[in-house]
């Protein structure tokens, strides 16, 4: 049984999929107008976490997140910068995915733009004017009344007044301050403009999540007349805390008055970010920014980071914390190059799960990787799956893993050759793998981050020195190679197999 914590009702519920072992889950994405921020990273790893959970108990998963490629913001820099629109939103999409990527985030199944779906909007907004929810303003302006929606605050227990209002130009002719753009009517020479049945103008930001999720989730993919039997149009809507009012009660608002059915049947919302001022970080500076982190850590060292505080709560970035948490995933590489090393099997993992950026690609690497989980042990991966399905509960299922970790090191330290045991621990690697996006790395690499690939030349041509030096037994030589590279935080390990180095 999966439980999550619905943000309206505001307790944990059982999940009961719309259709059975489907699940159905659009995320609000970012407006494209900047580098992607620590925020969107938190969001992204904790909707990717309950992605492959259902992943893994064999739930067919449609994940959509949107790109707000029509905004303000990025008219704003547009002008700025002297470049078009589509340009400023299609760096950004690019920057956006390259993050991603790092973090280990599985691509989404759908990414639909604004842009390319607007007759989705118009459709909508239509059917609201039609239902007398919506009405025409001046300059082409078109408005939802809030007054209409019986039901409008049931999600934030809002209902008015402290709306967006920044993102209103034109107040006046709206018949209620609260009421809300479904279009906005083209304002002049830096504006940008598309054609629709309401005139020259563009669409509002909530409209755009109702519209999409309706035509990608909710219709196209189910059958004609299972969609109009439908109470909710997809199973999950999850984003950021910060989305709750007013972005998700208006897009629920939309949806409700123009279809008469409620737009998801659970709502997940993640915690902040908070960074603390100043005191954040000597190397990061304060940047919020991805990009910075990603310069100074590896992006599974930071995903290992930010998932390792529950979805809902807030997380204090800091530097200290992350440092700690690297030893967790430091265990993990340890036992997987403690077993690599001995070769016992091709049955070990050797997937790189998110190689590529192509979905297809990584599905299909986690496919490989399922086959893996098979050998894992009863008394890991049971306790492990109950912890995630107890609607996330990341610390115990962190609680979980470091027990394993060390018991199945005490037990090697036992049995060093026990094959069985072994291939049981690659499966109980693979289950972390595939659960949380964490090892999926060479163990001999993961040592070695943090380098450059000229220093790692030197280190390998300097570690070929010495052992030329050994095979003419000239240990002074050797053992000064050793303590050169000591003094450059590079310990060399020598195994049977060769001598391996290691940052540390
Ligand atoms: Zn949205």
């Amino acid at each position: 049984m999966i439980t999550l914590f619905d943000s309206i009702k505001k307790q944990k519920l059982k999940f009961e999929p719309i259709s059975p072992k489907q699940v159905r889950i659009y995320v609000c994405g970012p407006t494209v107008y900047d580098d992607a921020h620590l925020g969107h990273a938190r969001s992204s790893i904790a909707f990717d976490l309950w992605r492959r959970l259902f992943l893994f108990l064999d739930f067919k998963v449609i994940f959509a997140k949107n790109f707000t490629d029509i905004d303000d913001k990025i008219i704003k820099k547009s002008l700025q910068n002297g470049i078009s629109v589509e340009e400023v939103s299609e760096r950004y999409i690019e920057l956006y995915l390259n993050d991603m990527h790092a973090l280990g985030i599985l691509r989404p199944d759908l990414e639909p733009k604004a842009t390319s779906n607007l007759p989705q909007m118009h459709e909508m907004i239509e059917q609201l004017l039609q239902k007398g929810y919506a009405y025409k303003g001046e300059n082409n302006d078109v408005y939802l009344s809030i007054a209409k929606d019986k039901a409008y605050g049931s999600l934030s227990q809002r209902t008015t007044h402290e709306q967006n209002q920044s993102r209103i130009t034109n107040a006046n002719d709206k018949q209620e301050e609260s009421d809300f753009a479904l279009w906005k009517g083209y304002k002049g020479e830096d504006d940008i403009a598309y054609d629709s049945p309401f005139g020259k103008g563009r669409p509002g930001w909530h409209i755009e999540c109702s519209a999409m999720i309706e035509k990608h989730l909710a219709y196209d993919m189910r059958e004609k007349q299972e969609y109009e039997k439908q109470e909710f149009a997809i199973d999950i809507h999850a984003g950021g805390a910060d989305l709750l009012f007013p972005h998700h009660e208006n897009e629920a608002s939309q949806t409700r008055c123009a279809t008469g059915r409620e737009l998801a049947k659970y709502w997940l919302h993640n915690g902040f970010v908070n960074i603390n001022g100043e005191k954040m970080s000597k190397s990061l500076g304060n940047s919020f920014f991805i990009k910075d982190a990603l310069k100074v850590y590896d992006g599974e060292i930071l995903r290992n980071y930010l998932l390792g505080v529950h979805y809902r709560l807030a997380l204090n970035f800091n530097e200290e914390d992350l440092l700690q948490s690297k030893k967790r995933l430091d265990k993990i590489y340890r036992l997987k190059k403690r077993i690599m090393a001995e070769r016992i099997a091709d049955s070990i993992p050797q997937t790189k799960a998110l190689d590529s950026t192509e979905l297809a690609d990584q599905l299909e690497s986690l496919n490989t990787l399922k086959t893996h989980t098979k050998n894992a042990q009863d008394s890991f991966i049971k306790p492990l799956l109950e912890a995630l399905s107890d609607d996330y509960n990341i610390s115990k299922a962190l609680s979980i893993i470091e027990e394993m970790l060390s018991i199945s090191n005490d037990y090697l330290d036992k049995n060093p050759k026990d094959k069985a045991y072994k291939l049981a621990i690659s499966g109980n690697l693979a289950c972390i793998e595939y659960l949380l996006g964490l090892g999926d790395k060479d163990p001999t690499l993961y040592f070695q981050l943090g380098l450059t690939e000229q220093e790692r030349q030197d280190i390998e041509s300097k570690l070929q020195a010495r052992t030329e030096a050994k095979k003419q037994k000239n240990y002074v030589l050797a053992d000064s190679i050793r303590d050169e590279l000591k003094s450059q935080g590079i310990e060399i390990m020598d195994t049977p197999q060769g001598s391996t180095w290691e940052k540390i």
